[in-house]
């Protein structure tokens, strides 16, 4: 906190991992600010997340990088083939492959912490906004108003600020794109090492070592047929295509996951938007920019998001000019993230996909100066920051 008296206000709408990170850079910008989340609690969907070099650079630059670190366990992005051949990815380097596997649910505790609880409304969702000259009012499904000078629509891919900040842009299920997971008490089945392959039948998926000694399986399908059956049950059948048929690890991992912890999604993408701001109003993470899995970085790059907000709006003489920018930097980075991601999903084989995924995770941690658009870690500590990151992990 800089110990000014906060001069601007914000209202943001949404307390996932974006939202609360949002929270967390505008406050520490010295901006006063209200998080409003609809559901009655804090809730994390999912299970675990891998956080890059980029997110964790951010989190240093907030000054809680060490305490994300310490929900964390560090891993590495390898693929195998499903005879357990390593998939080599020649020209990069070994913190090309980097990530911190975090439990979800934790960092949005962790977050939630450090955007104060008492700045948080729970049960508010958003109803609709009205700008004004000079402020924003935010009118939530509880009847009561919100004022601020700025607004952040940070509630999801089906996002309701989205939804009148940029009309007909709805969110759009990947057709035949699902993934399964879970995290699983480790101890009934042995797991030795983190794997993971690269399939038949567009299937891909494996397991990795949490920090306190669970286990996280994920499992993903593109062009799946029709489902049925339930959850585990779906998830089972595709670590067929990841194990040679055998009764590996992953398929032991899933047997042993009770039905209810399994989570499935069927993909989500927000299509690319004309805009992402107007004068008062702009959208952060998965609401501008929802994503295929397959490069396991939306909330990653959402991170990126919050912190380049809380350093405009902070810095801001007039709000209209600090989102302007923001918009300005952002459009052109989610562009490139759009062709590389493009690339590893259309890869034609295994090796392609682990040489257009590494060259993605390249790109997204390169520190600024060094690849072809400008990022958000630009404003915060400088470029040296990122690889810091790197070696702490
Ligand atoms: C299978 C899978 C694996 C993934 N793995 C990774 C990974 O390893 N690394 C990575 O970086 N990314 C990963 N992602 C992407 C990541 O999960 C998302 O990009 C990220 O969670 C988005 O965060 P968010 O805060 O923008 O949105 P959300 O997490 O969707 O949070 C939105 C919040 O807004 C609230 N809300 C919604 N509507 C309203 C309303 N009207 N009013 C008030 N509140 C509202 C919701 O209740 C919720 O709390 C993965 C995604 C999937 C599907």
């Amino acid at each position: 906190m800089t110990g000014k008296a906060p001069v601007l206000r914000a209202v943001v709408i949404g307390a996932g991992i974006v939202g609360l990170t949002t929270g967390v850079a505008l406050r520490r910008a010295g901006v006063d600010v209200v998080v409003c989340e609809r559901a009655p609690e804090i809730r994390a969907a999912g299970a675990g997340l891998g956080l890059w070099a980029n997110a964790l650079a951010v989190f240093d630059g907030l000054g809680i990088g060490e305490q994300v670190r310490a929900i964390g366990k560090p891993s590495e992005m390898r693929f195998h083939d499903p005879s357990g051949r390593l998939l080599d990815t020649p020209g990069f380097d070994a913190e090309d492959h980097r990530y911190l596997l975090v439990h979800r649910a934790k960092l949005t505790g962790l977050l939630a912490d450090a955007v104060g609880r008492e700045n948080i409304r729970l049960g508010a969702g958003f109803c609709a906004f009205e700008e004004h000259n000079g402020g924003v009012t935010v009118r939530l499904t509880d009847g009561s108003t919100e004022e601020a000078e700025v607004l952040v629509g940070a509630d999801g891919a089906y996002s309701a600020v989205r939804a009148q900040l940029v009309p007909g842009t709805p969110a759009q299920e990947h057709r035949g794109h699902h993934a399964w997971r879970a995290i699983v008490p480790a101890g009934g089945v042995a797991v030795a090492e983190n794997r993971l392959v690269l399939g038949t039948n567009g299937c891909r998926g494996g397991y990795v070592r949490t920090h306190d000694g669970s286990v996280y399986w994920l499992v993903n399908q593109f062009r799946s047929p029709p489902l049925t059956g339930t959850p585990r049950h779906q998830a089972l059948e595709r670590a067929r295509h990841l194990e040679d048929g055998r009764d590996g690890v992953l398929t032991r991992l899933i047997r042993a996951t009770p039905e209810e912890l399994v989570l499935h999604n069927h993909v989500v993408l927000v299509p690319p938007l004309p805009h992402w701001v107007s004068a008062r109003v702009a959208l952060a993470g998965d609401a501008a920019h929802a994503m295929s899995p397959h490069i396991t970085a939306g909330a990653t790059l959402g991170v990126e998001d919050a912190a380049l907000l809380g350093a405009l709006v902070g810095a801001a003489d007039d709000v209209p000019s600090a989102l302007a920018a923001y918009q300005a930097d952002r459009i052109p980075r989610y562009a490139r993230v759009a062709e590389l991601s493009a690339a590893v999903e259309h890869s034609a084989t295994p090796q392609e996909f682990a040489r257009h995924y590494t060259a993605f995770s390249h790109w997204m941690i390169t520190p600024p100066g060094h690849r072809e658009q400008p990022g958000a870690a630009a404003c915060l500590a400088g470029a040296h920051v990122v690889k810091q990151s790197l070696r702490h992990l």
